[in-house]
């Protein structure tokens, strides 16, 4: 390897399905030796580790994703890492590229699927959040399902996570009064004061829907719905007439080994309401676009996001179950290894 004499690859694997919300003993720990680069590949060392709710999907080893995980594999992901030898045409050492190494320190990839990184540009850990995967699902679904107009009323939930600040803060450039929902006092606090929506409803905090009403007056005229279950609920009973409904996440259920029932969409009929299914990979192309634009307005000071990073890769388990429990504050991140080595 050219800049670090590092033998061993620490790894976090897949030990069992989690039976309701995970805890950190569904996951395993071993040492490995750092991989070798076959020719068309190139070694990679994970900077930055992204810690996403789908991932307990994943763990529940669901047909819907082409991952599959046994016992003693490593746990998938997405990273940001740097390279550190290649074999491979079109990448070099010293390039930082966003890559599925998963929870490890060190990767070999084929470059397949692989997107080199301007460590110029914006902070690294962006590539993971708000301009990365969650970036452009809240991006997308906002700009070409949810389509708010100005002055439309815009709710979104889960409000402080990357794609709930990207759909949100979306929304207020196009002109839509946003509301956000979210979990803590402290989170709506940050969503009104630094996202700029016109208010934000604690759903833990006593009656939902009387609390949106009072939010959303005239009715909610797009939902960016990142949770499911009751808050969906909550909404249905406020919607706006022709109001449109963007599915976009259910965390509520994701951790439930049954699905819960759904909520009555009596209200949908009444509101002549739409509602969208939203997957982010149907919208891959549209990555440049929103990378240049949201990175464009961070630089601007027009656009704002938290991070919430956890320290080493044996950090991850601890802090993917609190990721589940609505604990993060920001996009949830693990810091697996330094930006720059240490020279000499
Ligand atoms: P995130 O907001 O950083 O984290 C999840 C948040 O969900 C928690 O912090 C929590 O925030 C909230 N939450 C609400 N009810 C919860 C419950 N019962 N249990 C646990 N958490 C609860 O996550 P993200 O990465 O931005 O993702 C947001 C949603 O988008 C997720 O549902 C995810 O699966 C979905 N998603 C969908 C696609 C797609 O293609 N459709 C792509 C990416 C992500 P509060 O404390 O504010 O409630």
């Amino acid at each position: 390897m050219s800049n670090s004499s590092t033998t061993t690859n620490q790894r976090i694997t897949f030990a069992r399905s989690p039976r309701g919300l995970p805890v950190p003993e569904d996951f395993g720990r071993d040492v490995t030796p750092v991989p070798t680069v076959a020719e068309g590949q190139f070694l990679s060392r994970t900077l930055w580790l992204s810690l996403d709710p789908y991932y307990r999907n994943v763990m529940k080893n669901s047909q819907i994703y082409a991952d599959r995980l046994a016992a003693g594999d490593v746990m998938v992901g997405e990273t940001v890492a740097e390279v550190m030898e290649s074999r491979h045409s079109q990448f070099a050492a010293g390039d930082i590229v966003a890559v599925r190494n998963g929870w490890q320190q060190y990767a070999v990839s084929s470059g397949q699927g692989v997107r080199k990184l301007d460590a110029s540009s914006a902070p690294l850990g962006a590539a993971l959040g708000v301009l990365g995967m969650p970036g452009l699902t809240g991006y997308a679904g906002t700009v070409y399902l949810g389509r708010p107009l100005p002055g439309q009323t815009f709710v979104v939930s889960a409000c402080t996570g990357p794609v709930g600040t990207t759909a949100g803060q979306v929304a207020r450039h196009m002109g839509a009064r946003v509301v956000g929902i979210a979990g803590s006092a402290a989170k709506c606090e940050y969503a009104v004061n630094e996202l700029g929506f016109v208010a934000c409803v604690n759903y833990k905090d006593g009656d939902l829907t009387a609390a949106l009403k009072q939010a959303c007056p005239d009715g909610i005229d797009v939902y960016f719905d990142n949770v499911g279950g009751d808050t969906l609920a909550a909404v249905t009973r406020n919607l706006a007439l022709g109001a449109r409904i963007v599915l976009c996440g259910m965390i509520e259920a994701y951790s439930m080994d049954t699905p819960p029932p759904g909520p009555w969409l009596g209200p949908i009929v009444g509101a002549r309401a739409t509602m969208s299914g939203l997957v982010v990979y149907d919208h891959m192309n549209r990555m440049p676009e929103m990378v240049k634009l949201i990175s464009a307005w961070i630089r601007d000071g027009q656009f704002r996001y938290r991070e919430d990073v956890s320290e080493g890769i044996a950090s991850a388990p601890q802090a993917f179950c609190a990721l589940m429990r609505g604990g993060n504050f920001g996009k949830a991140l693990v810091r697996v290894g330094p930006e720059r080595l240490p020279q000499g």
